[in-house]
């Protein structure tokens, strides 16, 4: 399932950061770079009465121009705008109404977006006289919550969960392969989307209506069955300023959070960029079944072995996913676009393969004969027994002697074996090593 995104949205010193930090808890997410880059918090996961959700932080927005707080503040409500399904917008209800509040109640009024109106630091049980200047604003009525003391947290949350999007995975059956296609704005998403729709054994069922602006696209090729989830609306837009794409990654993430298989759609023009490796990393981490395709195949000027030069820095601009299959395309020009859809099957299937545990067993075994397990101080790691736990991705647990033992470069290496074996192309595979006396 796609976690909604709720959005806190209002001048500085209102309360933002209080609530979301009280909302957030111990959940904290921090997004991790690569080492040497700097450390940037983009969400937070949310969770109310066993509803999960991400919050979006634009706490770290820098300021842009002379008229500081507004300038501020008209980027933090287009971010919410484009990203979230919830708006909490957050005015002081020990100040009253400023004009700057009456500014973003406006923008937010036009975005169609759900917009709750929370007025913070009322502190005791009693409104103050300001709460009815809010009225005004056009919004909701306001909520009234103190961030701090923790009053009327309770409520608020209720009402967001109450505005998220119904599930649409409900309508999928287990028979459907979801499918994800996430990248930079502009780096080609939706025309490789409709190119591979052109194609002639594609067949596009009705796309039905939701309560976003998403659409997810169903279809069929011969008996197989697909959706294309779509990352609402980032792609409309024209112009996209960098603050904003920054934070297109946590759509991106809803969309993960709801696929089977990700297409990891890269520019070839840029490269792999530190975007493409956060959203990467979100497929992986997801246990998502992957491909990554090098969209605009077309721009790039061609010499001897230039696709190779191109994989090799693919590969090295996403480490982390070895298991990946790359793919050179053109949305333009229609170049390996016929190969898509196969290498979809390819990677879901595997990614849902299950192994007998007998067959499981056999390989394990040989790749011990072939290369010892590790030993340390005179005590060597035991492999009793291994059975898949899970599939998609699929997951192995393994029985040993010692938990301590199972070094990183041996796990790697049955990883190696596994996939030589069974050829799981695409998919993470996950292990766990248990002990058993
Ligand atoms: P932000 O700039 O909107 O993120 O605001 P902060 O969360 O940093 O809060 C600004 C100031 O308001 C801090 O000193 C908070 O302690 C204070 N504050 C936040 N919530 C409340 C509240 O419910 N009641 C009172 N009295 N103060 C609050
Ligand atoms: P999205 O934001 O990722 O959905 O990107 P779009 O599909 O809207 O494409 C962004 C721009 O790149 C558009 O102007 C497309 O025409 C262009 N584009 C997309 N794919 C290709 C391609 O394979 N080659 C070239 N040359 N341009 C492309």
């Amino acid at each position: 399932m796609g976690r909604p995104i709720l959005a806190i949205v209002g001048r500085p010193n209102v309360g933002k950061s209080t609530l979301f930090n009280r909302i957030a808890g111990k959940r904290i997410s921090i997004v991790e770079d690569e080492p040497g880059v700097t450390r940037d918090r983009i969400y937070a996961e949310g969770e109310w009465l066993n509803n999960y959700f991400n919050m979006i932080d634009t706490g770290g927005i820098e300021p842009n121009s002379e008229d500081i707080i507004l300038s501020q503040m008209r980027t933090q409500a287009e971010i919410a705008i484009e990203t979230a399904d919830v708006i909490l917008f957050m005015v002081d209800g020990k100040e009253g109404l400023t004009s700057t509040d009456r500014e973003v109640a406006n923008m937010l009024r036009k975005s169609n977006r759900k917009v709750i109106l929370v007025a913070n630091k009322v502190d005791s049980h009693t409104p103050p006289n300001t709460i009815y200047e809010f009225y005004e604003l056009g919004l909701s009525e306001p909520i009234m919550i103190s961030a701090s003391h923790g009053y009327g947290i309770g409520d608020l949350l209720d009402e967001v969960i109450s505005n998220f999007p119904d599930d649409k995975d409900t309508g999928y059956e287990e028979d459907i392969t979801r499918v994800a296609v996430i990248g930079k704005p502009n780096a080609g998403k939706s025309s490789l989307i409709n190119k591979i729709l052109g194609e002639d054994r594609v067949i596009v069922s009705n796309i039905p209506g939701t309560t976003r602006d998403a659409i997810d696209t169903p279809f069929n090729v011969g008996d197989e069955k697909y959706v294309f989830i779509d990352t609402a609306g980032m792609r409309k837009r024209k112009k996209i300023t960098e603050n904003i794409e920054r934070y297109s990654v946590v759509r991106a993430l809803t969309a993960i959070e709801r696929s089977d298989v990700c297409l990891i759609v890269i520019d070839a023009e840029e490269g792999v960029t530190e975007q493409d490796k956060k959203i990467a990393g979100y497929a992986h981490d997801n246990g998502r079944a992957a491909i990554i395709l090098v969209n605009k195949w077309d721009l790039i000027e061609k010499e001897d072995k230039t696709y190779l030069k191109f994989e090799k820095e693919v590969r090295e601009g996403l480490p982390f996913m070895t298991y990946a299959p790359i793919l050179l395309v053109s949305a333009l020009t229609g170049k390996r676009i016929n190969r898509i859809l196969d290498l979809i099957k390819v990677v879901s299937n595997n990614h849902s393969m299950r192994i007998k545990t007998g067959v499981l067993n056999d390989i394990v075994g040989e790749a011990i004969l072939m290369n010892q397990p590790p030993s340390d101080k005179g005590r060597r790691l035991k492999i009793f027994y291994a059975t898949q736990a899970a599939s998609k991705p699929p997951k192995f647990i393994i029985f040993v002697n010692d938990k301590e033992l199972m070094h990183f470069s041996y796990a790697r290496y049955l990883e190696n074996q596994l996939r030589a074996s069974f050829g799981l192309e695409g998919t993470p595979i996950l292990f766990e090593f248990r002990e058993r006396g």
